[in-house]
């Protein structure tokens, strides 16, 4: 079961521009903007715009304009940002075990610098 949606999560926040973010990238879509707190030299969240707390809700709900304007904006901020050659690594945390904090779908973008294996 997934929670309901908080409209007072962080995210929701920046989306209402209640909370400032450098927004990097922001389309009908998506809102791309740097991670307050990095985990490498690049570290960029990308949100859809919809009320979506996980990937789960997402996958589940959301429509498909959604999900492939979502999925292309991933991409694009990615390759806009330079970082196809070297290369990147994208992460959704969703649900508890995994640790995540923020309850409006975010996918992180870690590049920068060689990355290690997956999971610490
Ligand atoms: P999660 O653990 O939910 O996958 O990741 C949440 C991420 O959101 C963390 O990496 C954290 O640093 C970031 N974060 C939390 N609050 C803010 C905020 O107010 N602004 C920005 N830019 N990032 C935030």
């Amino acid at each position: 079961a997934t929670l309901p949606y908080d409209d007072q999560n962080v995210f929701a926040k920046i989306l209402r521009g209640e909370i400032p973010a450098t927004r990097l990238y922001e389309d009908e879509y998506a809102l791309a903007f740097p991670d307050i707190n990095p985990q490498s030299p690049t570290h960029i969240l990308v949100i859809p715009k919809g009320r979506y707390v996980s990937w789960d809700d997402f996958s589940a709900k959301a429509s498909d304009a959604e999900i492939t304007g979502f999925v292309r904006a991933v991409g694009k901020v990615a390759r806009d940002a330079g970082l196809v050659a070297p290369g990147y690594r994208l992460l959704a945390n969703t649900g508890t075990d995994s640790h995540q904090e923020v309850p409006h779908l975010h996918v992180h973008i870690f590049a920068g610098r060689a990355l290690g294996p997956l999971l610490a």
